[in-house]
């Protein structure tokens, strides 16, 4: 009865070979919306049919997942606060999937819960999302994003593909004029 909902096109989803496939696969996007995984991403990385994944979201959300595209750019990821966060995540991410030998998507699950264990143990909230970690990890995978070495701390640091990494000196040991401190009651002359 829902028209919005279009017919299955032939190619979504991938067949599914077996019934312990088809568990495998159910499992991984329970885990996925679990996390808070949105539903363009589910689409990318489980094996289901898209009304499969649609079903399993409301019955486990109890409400239909948000409509629209991905709200992220690369920019996000290099300001100032989110990039801590970032840096951590895909330090994460490449540990378990060096480290730990896991493929793409799981490394990608066990990155995210590694983070956000550690910014609890910190006491911060975490700022990125689980789609928003999804997406960090799919522009580094596609080159879009790298990790630089900090030349002060030594740490890795999320920056852009283009720019350069020889002389980086993170955010952390040399913050912006800004970070930290109240702004100034006139608006002239932001950021110089
Ligand atoms: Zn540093």
């Amino acid at each position: 009865m829902d028209a919005r909902i279009p017919a299955e096109p032939p190619h979504a989803g991938m067949p599914v070979k077996s019934v312990l496939q088809d568990m495998e696969q159910t499992r991984l996007a329970v885990e996925m919306i679990g996390l808070g995984a949105r539903l363009q991403v589910l689409e990318s990385e489980v094996s289901l049919p898209r009304v499969r994944l649609l079903r399993l979201y409301k019955e486990l959300c109890g409400v239909s997942p948000p409509k629209g595209m991905l709200p992220f750019s690369t920019d996000w990821f290099v300001t100032w606060r989110p990039n801590a966060h970032a840096s951590m995540l895909l330090n994460a991410y490449r540990f378990m999937r060096r480290g730990g030998g896991l493929d793409g998507t799981r490394a990608m699950l066990a990155g995210f819960r590694m983070y956000r264990e550690h910014v609890g143990v910190i006491g911060e909230a975490a700022e990125l999302s689980f789609t928003r970690a999804w997406t960090l990890v799919r522009f580094y995978e596609r080159g879009m994003l790298q990790l630089a070495r900090c030349q002060c701390c030594g740490g890795k640091y999320v920056v852009h593909a283009h720019d350069p990494r020889r002389h980086y000196i993170c955010r952390l040991c040399m913050p912006p004029a800004r970070a930290g401190k109240s702004r100034k009651p006139t608006t002239a002359g932001a950021a110089g």
